[in-house]
């Protein structure tokens, strides 16, 4: 923890009067739960605070406390002392709400993506952390800033979603106790993940029913991926959020490496979402020369093209780097 940046964050909060806490397009647990915690917190403090996202709330995660905070950004630019960005790699996926924001004096950056190349002026990124959650957990109880059970409730959302609760690599001794604290400051934890992971829609599971119907393998069954076309989304109902996670069910085979999962966007892209189950296969790295980034582990990219030319370009970029590294 570098407590010297934390520290410069932390007295520019309190100075400053005006907030626009922002966080990636597609957004998931972590980037929500983020900036519900950080934007509570700071009206707790009597800050004018708004919470913006491209995607606005996920119906989802709405059942987290002051959701109704966070909205998607209005058409009119607004005036503000300070934009914070959290768990973004990238300026460019703040999507509309950065260009909501007409000068702001200062740009807070807070992520763990190892990608983040560090724009803005107080920088600090924590590539160990698990979940933007865990940094502003140190951010908030080093800086003594409020921790009501309603900003404890979004940070343990933020750190279970992106540790797969508590099961990542990188989720450390450290994870659980910030877990631990968390529940003394209020979190009710078999409520919150029965509300977290026990409350889908069923158009999700025929989502998983459909994706399943395409599976392949590849790379001697290391490789593992599914597709979904627009038609498909459209034929349960399916909403983007629907998504979230069902790779997990190809990464849970036995001696898979890398799953992926393809989605056709209406863009004429291809959003493609990697996990890797071995360090020595970095998908970041893949998806980065697609023009994508995140984690060694759980990476993505967007790409121009057909869904079946863009799988078979990363399947067969993905299986070259298996067969190099594993
Ligand atoms: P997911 O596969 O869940 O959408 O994303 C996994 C990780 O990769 C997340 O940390 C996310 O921020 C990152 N990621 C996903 N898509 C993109 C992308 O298009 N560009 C970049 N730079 N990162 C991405
Ligand atoms: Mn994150």
């Amino acid at each position: 923890m570098n407590r010297s940046t934390l520290d410069a964050i932390g007295r520019a909060l309190r100075q400053h009067h005006r907030f626009a806490i922002l966080s990636h397009v597609r957004p998931d647990g972590d980037a929500l739960g983020s900036t519900l915690a950080l934007a509570l917190s700071l009206n707790e403090l009597g800050k004018n605070v708004r919470a913006w996202n491209e995607e606005g709330m996920l119906e989802k995660y709405s059942f987290l406390a002051g959701a109704e905070l966070l909205t998607p950004p209005p058409n009119a630019p607004e005036q503000f002392d300070v934009a914070i960005a959290l768990d973004t790699a990238t300026q460019n996926r703040l999507g509309k709400a950065a260009e909501a924001i007409r000068k702001a004096k200062i740009w807070i950056n807070i992520d763990h993506h190892p990608s983040n190349p560090g724009y803005g002026d107080l920088v600090y990124i924590d590539p160990i952390a698990p979940a933007t959650g865990q940094i502003l957990f140190d951010l908030i109880s080093t800086e003594k800033l409020p921790m009501t059970p309603a900003v404890a409730e979004n940070l343990y959302a933020a750190i279970s979603t992106d540790t797969g609760s508590f099961q990542y690599p990188n989720t450390t001794a450290r994870t659980f106790e910030i877990a631990a604290d968390l529940i003394r400051a209020g979190v009710n934890v078999g409520r919150l993940s029965q509300l977290l992971y026990e409350n889908y829609p069923k158009r999700r599971v025929e989502l998983l029913r459909l994706l399943l119907g395409t599976m392949q393998f590849g790379c001697d069954d290391k490789l593992a991926w599914f597709s979904l076309s627009q038609e498909m989304a459209k034929s349960v109902g399916a909403l983007p959020e629907d998504n979230e996670g069902l790779i997990d069910h190809l990464r849970a085979i036995h001696g898979l490496v890398v799953a992926i999962f393809f989605e056709e966007l209406v863009d004429g892209k291809v959003r493609v979402s990697m996990r890797s189950k071995n360090e020595a296969v970095d998908v970041c790295a893949i998806c980065q020369t697609f023009g994508g980034g995140g984690h060694t582990l759980a990476a993505g990219a967007r790409v121009r093209g057909t869904l079946t030319e863009v799988t078979q370009k990363i399947v067969e970029k993905a299986c070259d780097v298996i067969r190099h590294n594993s």
